[in-house]
């Protein structure tokens, strides 16, 4: 039998009706083959980072459990993208659903299409404060506390929780 994993994905929404969409979002995973959605952290609404002429964005981290090898979890969480009719023209630009996969147990995966832990999270206030909620006393692959790495930010990305249920 293959080893369940924990991995945490981050999911954000910009376009459309952002809350459904997350909701959506979380369903098709949960009912995606060889994942399960253990929890979830709350939903903050943020500024958006990077191209900043947009709406802005929600955002939510996800704890999974999944038997998927790093590149079938990456394919897993396109098809999520793509059956929310994922729209993206600039890179950080405006989006109705994105999925990242921000850590996947302790493994370092460097592919070219895939790299774990997520490139940017230690960038990232909308990623690390829900990861934080949710695995506080982590350490991620790099040795550093999830804690150490919010106190590290810039203090310059505006967050807000909001209520969300799914
Ligand atoms: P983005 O526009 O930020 O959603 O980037 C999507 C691209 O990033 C995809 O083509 C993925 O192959 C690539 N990618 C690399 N590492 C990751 C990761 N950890 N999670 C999700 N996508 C990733």
């Amino acid at each position: 039998m293959s080893k369940r994993i924990i991995a945490y994905l981050g999911l954000g929404a910009n376009l459309g009706d952002p809350l459904s969409q997350l909701q959506q979002a979380l369903a098709l995973l949960h009912h995606s083959q060889g994942i399960s959605v253990r929890q979830i952290s709350s939903l903050y609404e943020t500024s958006p980072v990077g191209y900043v002429d947009q709406p802005n964005f929600f955002n939510l981290v996800a704890e999974i459990d999944t038997v998927l090898p790093p590149s079938q979890l990456l394919c897993a969480t396109q098809r999520v993208e793509q059956c929310l009719h994922r729209v993206r023209k600039e890179r950080f630009g405006p989006r109705t659903m994105d999925v990242d996969i921000l850590l996947y147990d302790q493994r370092i995966v460097e592919m070219p299409e895939l790299t774990i832990p997520h490139p940017r999270l230690l960038e990232r206030a909308f990623a690390l404060i829900p990861l934080y909620e949710l695995a506080g006393e982590m350490t991620i692959p790099s040795g550093q506390k999830i804690k150490e790495a919010i106190d590290a930010l810039p203090q310059d990305q505006w967050i807000k929780k909001q209520p969300f249920s799914w």
